[in-house]
C-alpha cells in the first residue's frame, strides 16, 4: 500500500489514478476529468496543461492554480558517433540537473534513468557520488525522464533501467510510486518484467522490495568477491557483508522468481585477477544468476583503469568454466561521458 506525502500532494503527475480522482473531486470537478488528465499525462505524455485539447480552459486555469506540472527541459543532448546511444542532461524545476541515457538495442529501446540528484553511497569509481546527494527525485521526475526521451527521439521505450545517478533504494517510497505509475495499465503500461532496479545493496530494503509482490528485475552492484576488496570500492560494504547481501538477493529470487543480475565493474589490478574470478564463481554457485561485466569507465577524479578487452574475456571464460553465466556489457556511448554522473559533473564544473 502506498501512501501520499504532503510534498507530493500537489504534484499532479505523481498521483495514482484513484488519488487523482479524489483530488479532482476536491476541486469541485467531475471524476471523469481525472481519467482524461491521467491519459494526457501518462499516455500522450503532454508537456504542459495547454497541450490538453479536450480540457476546458477554465479547468486548466484551476489546475495551474492547484497543481504543479513537472516537465524536464533538455539542456544538452550528446549523441554517440559509435552507436545509437544518446545522453541527456535535464534541468529540473528547481535548477538542479540530472542525466538519463537512451540506448537502442536489437530488441528495442532502453532508457536508463536517475533516481536522485547526486548520490550519497560513495562508490569510489563513480562520478555521481563525488558531491554527495542533493535531493531525492520525485516519482513524476523519474517518469519525466522517460517521457522526455520518448518525445525527443520519437521512439517507443521497451525497457527501463534505474541505473543512472542515485541509489534507488535510498529513495524507496518514491521509487515504489514510480513503479506503480510506470506499470499502470491506464498509464504507460510498461511490463514489470521490462523494468530493472539496480542497487548497491541496502539489505533491509531488498527484503522490503521482495515483499511488495512485484515482478521487476533486481540488479545488485557487487564489484568484488570478498568483503575486504568490496570495502575498498564501496563504503556500503562496511554496513552489510557480502553474505548478508547475497542472502537478501536469494530471498528476492525466492519471492519473485526473477533472475538475479550482478553488476561487476572490472578495475585493472583491483578486482580482475584469476583469483577474483575463482572466488566470484564460488560465491555465486547455484544462484542461477547472470554476471554483467563492465570494464570500469574511468573518471578523471580517480585513478582506476579499466580491464582491457582480453582481460575481460579471460575473466568471463573463467566464470563460464565454473558454469556462471556472464556477459560483457557493451560499452555504449563511451565517447559521450557514458558513465554514471559524468555529464552532470562536467556541467556543474563549467557553470
Ligand atoms: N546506486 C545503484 C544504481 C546506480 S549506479 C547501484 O549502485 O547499483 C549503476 C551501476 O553503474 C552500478 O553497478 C555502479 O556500480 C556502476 N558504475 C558507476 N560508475 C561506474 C563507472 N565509472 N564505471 C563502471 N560502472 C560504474
Amino acid at each position: 500500500m502506498i501512501t501520499i506525502s504532503d510534498e507530493l500532494k500537489n504534484d499532479i503527475k505523481s498521483l495514482t489514478l484513484p488519488e487523482l480522482q479524489e483530488a479532482i473531486k476536491g476541486i469541485g470537478e467531475p471524476a471523469f476529468r481525472a481519467k482524461q488528465l491521467y491519459e494526457w499525462m501518462h499516455v500522450k505524455q503532454a508537456r504542459n496543461y495547454d497541450e490538453m485539447t479536450n480540457i476546458p480552459k477554465a479547468l486548466k486555469e484551476k489546475l495551474k492554480a492547484n497543481f504543479e506540472y513537472t516537465c524536464l527541459e533538455a539542456i544538452q543532448v550528446q549523441e554517440s558517433k559509435l552507436d545509437d546511444t544518446k545522453k541527456f542532461l535535464f534541468a529540473l524545476a528547481d535548477g538542479n540537473v540530472i542525466e538519463s541515457v537512451f540506448m537502442k538495442y536489437k530488441f528495442g529501446v532502453s532508457v536508463c534513468i536517475s533516481s536522485q540528484v547526486g548520490c550519497r553511497m560513495g562508490c569510489k569509481f563513480c562520478a555521481s557520488t563525488l558531491d554527495g546527494v542533493e535531493r531525492n527525485l520525485r516519482p513524476s521526475e523519474m517518469l519525466d525522464q522517460i517521457y522526455a526521451i520518448s518525445n525527443y527521439t520519437g521512439e517507443k521505450v521497451h525497457r527501463v533501467v534505474v541505473m543512472g545517478s542515485g541509489e534507488p533504494l535510498d529513495n524507496y517510497d518514491n521509487l515504489l510510486r514510480f513503479i506503480t505509475l510506470l506499470t499502470d495499465e491506464n498509464g504507460m503500461n510498461l511490463s514489470q518484467r521490462n523494468l530493472t532496479v539496480s542497487t548497491c545493496g541496502i539489505v533491509p530494503k531488498i527484503y522490503e522490495l521482495a515483499d511488495e509482490d512485484l515482478s521487476i528485475n533486481l540488479a545488485l552492484s557487487l564489484h568484488a568477491s570478498n568483503d575486504a576488496k568490496r570495502k575498498e570500492l564501496m563504503p556500503i560494504a562496511n554496513t552489510y557483508s557480502i553474505k548478508e547481501v547475497l542472502d537478501a538477493c536469494k530471498a528476492y529470487f525466492e519471492k519473485t522468481g526473477r533472475q538475479l543480475t550482478f553488476e561487476y565493474s572490472l578495475v585493472a589490478g583491483v578486482n580482475d585477477t584469476d583469483e577474483d574470478a575463482k572466488e566470484l564463481s564460488e560465491l555465486l554457485k547455484g544462484l542461477n544468476a547472470v554476471v554483467n561485466l563492465i570494464p570500469v569507465n574511468p573518471i578523471k577524479e580517480r585513478s582506476f583503469k579499466p580491464t582491457d578487452r582480453s582481460g575481460a574475456l579471460a575473466f568471463k571464460n573463467k566464470l563460464e568454466k565454473s558454469h556462471i553465466n556472464s556477459t560483457i556489457r557493451r560499452e555504449m556511448g563511451r565517447d559521450i561521458d557514458g558513465a554514471c554522473g559524468q555529464l552532470r559533473r562536467r556541467h556543474l564544473e563549467e557553470n
